[in-house]
C-alpha cells in the first residue's frame, strides 16, 4: 500500500480544491444551508468536471476511477461542507447499485442519465421504526399485475425533494418474512400519485434536505425492481463499502476545513498581547486535532485501498467511519472553543460546522453501530 498520491490524483485534488474556492467557499455553503437552497451551479459544476462519472466503468461511459480517486474529490468538496460533498455521493452510491443490479434497458438508460447529470438519486432505507435496525423495515410492496402497490413511510431520505430525483426504496415484498428476508429494492418516482414528501426540520444538511416520504397505495411498475425479488439485503450490502469510504472521506475533509479555520483564527486573534495560538492550551489542542485528522485520513485511504483491491472493507470501514466522524465533531467542538464568542455568533462559519458536525456520528450508521461491528471482530456478541 502506497500512501503517496500520483500526479493524476494530485491534479484531481487541486481541481476540486479550486472548485470549492470558486463555486462553493464555506461561507457560501453556509448561506445555502441557511436558505435551504440547492443552487443549480453546484451540481451542474460537479457534472461538468466529470465527477458524476468518476466511479462508473468506462464501458458505460464512466471515468473508471477507483474508490481512492473518488474519495479525494469528496474530501475536497467537504471543505465547503459535508452536505456539499453529499450532493455528489448521495447520487453516486445508488447509481452504482443500479449499475450492478438493475435489468436492461433501465440500467443503461439510468446510468447514462446519472453520469450526464440528468438524473439524481436518493436512498430510502430508514423508516420511523427502523433506524439502526434496518431489518425491521415494514414498508410493503405487494404485486398487482404489472405493478407493485407500495404502502409505508420512509424517513430521512436525503435529497428526495430535489428535481429529477428517483428513490431507491427498500421495501418488504414478502410481508410474511422478517429481518433480512423478503426485502426488495424498487425505484420510486416521488412525483407519483400517492407519494407525499415532508421536509424534516433539522439543525443542518439543508442544501440537499432530508425528507419523510409517505407512500400510500403508490403504484410502481414491476420493471422498476432492482435486483432479484426478495433479495434486497444483498443489494443493500453490495453498496455499503464504497458508500462508507466516500462519506468517511467527507468527514475527513470537513474536519480538515474546520481545523484550518480554527488555526487561522488562533494565529490572528490576540489576547494578553499575543496570538491565542501561542497559549499552549490552544496550540496543543489544535496539534492533537491535526494528528487525529491525519489518522482519520490514513484509515479512510486504507479502506479505499482495500476496496480498490476488490476486498471487503469490513472492520476497516467501520473504524474509518467511526474515527473520521468523531474527529469532525471534535474539531467543530474545539473550533467553537477557540473562536469563543465569535464562534457562538451564527455569523461565523464555525457555528455552521458545529451544527453540521453533530450528525456525523448518526447518519450513515451511528458510532455505536460502528463500535458493534468492531467489537464483533474481537469476538464479542453485540446482538
Ligand atoms: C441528516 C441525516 C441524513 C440521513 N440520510 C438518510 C438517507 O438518505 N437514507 C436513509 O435511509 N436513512 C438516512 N438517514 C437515517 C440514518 O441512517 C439513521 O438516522 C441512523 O441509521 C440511526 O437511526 P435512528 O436515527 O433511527 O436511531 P436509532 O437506531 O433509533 O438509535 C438511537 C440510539 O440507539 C443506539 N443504538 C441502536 N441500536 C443499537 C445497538 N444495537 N447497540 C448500541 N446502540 C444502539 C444508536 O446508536 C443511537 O445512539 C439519515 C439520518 C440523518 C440524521
Amino acid at each position: 500500500m502506497n500512501f503517496a498520491l500520483t500526479d493524476e490524483q494530485r491534479l484531481l485534488q487541486q481541481t476540486a480544491r479550486e472548485f470549492v474556492q470558486r463555486v462553493c467557499p464555506p461561507r457560501r455553503a453556509k448561506e445555502w444551508d441557511e436558505g435551504h437552497v440547492m443552487p443549480p451551479e453546484l451540481f451542474a459544476g460537479i457534472v461538468e468536471l466529470g465527477w458524476s462519472a468518476l466511479p462508473f466503468p468506462t464501458e458505460v461511459g464512466g471515468a473508471g476511477a477507483g474508490a481512492l480517486e473518488t474519495s479525494i474529490v469528496v474530501e475536497e468538496l467537504a471543505h465547503a461542507s459535508f452536505d456539499v460533498a453529499m450532493c455528489l455521493v448521495s447520487t453516486l452510491t445508488p447509481g452504482l447499485t443500479i449499475l450492478e443490479w438493475a435489468a436492461e434497458p433501465m440500467r443503461s438508460a439510468l446510468v447514462a442519465d446519472v453520469i450526464e447529470g440528468r438524473q439524481r438519486l436518493a436512498t430510502g432505507i430508514s423508516e420511523p421504526d427502523a433506524g439502526s435496525d434496518v431489518g425491521s423495515l415494514t414498508t410493503t410492496a405487494i404485486r398487482d399485475g404489472d405493478e407493485f402497490v407500495v404502502n409505508g413511510t420512509k424517513m430521512w431520505c436525503t435529497g428526495a425533494g430535489l428535481p429529477n430525483t428517483l428513490i431507491t426504496a427498500y421495501v418488504r415484498t414478502d410481508p410474511s418474512a422478517t429481518g433480512r428476508r423478503g426485502i426488495s429494492v424498487l425505484l420510486i418516482d416521488p412525483t407519483s400519485e400517492g407519494v407525499q414528501l415532508v421536509k424534516i426540520p433539522t439543525l443542518a444538511r439543508h442544501i440537499l434536505g432530508t425528507y419523510e416520504v409517505v407512500l400510500a397505495d403508490v403504484r410502481v411498475p414491476a420493471d422498476r425492481l432492482i435486483g432479484q425479488l426478495d433479495e434486497g439485503w444483498s443489494v443493500l450490502l453490495s453498496g455499503l463499502d464504497l458508500e462508507r469510504v466516500l462519506i468517511t472521506a467527507g468527514y475527513v475533509g470537513a474536519a480538515q476545513a474546520t481545523l484550518d479555520e480554527a488555526v487561522a483564527y488562533a494565529r490572528q486573534r490576540e489576547q494578553f498581547g499575543k496570538p491565542i495560538g501561542d497559549f499552549q492550551a490552544i496550540s496543543h489542542a489544535l496539534a492533537d486535532l491535526h494528528t487525529e485528522i491525519a489518522a482519520a485520513r490514513f484509515l479512510t485511504r486504507h479502506a479505499a485501498w482495500l476496496h480498490s483491491q476488490g476486498e471487503e472493507i469490513g472492520v476497516a470501514g467501520a473504524m474509518a467511519k467511526l474515527y473520521a466522524s468523531e474527529t469532525y465533531v471534535k474539531c467543530a467542538r474545539w473550533g467553537m472553543q477557540v473562536m469563543a464568542g465569535y464562534g457562538f455568533s451564527t455569523e461565523s462559519v464555525m457555528s455552521f460546522r458545529w451544527r453540521e458536525s453533530i450528525v456525523a456520528t448518526i447518519s450513515g450508521g451511528t458510532s455505536q453501530m460502528q463500535r458493534n461491528a468492531i467489537a464483533r471482530s474481537l469476538g464479542f456478541r453485540t446482538r
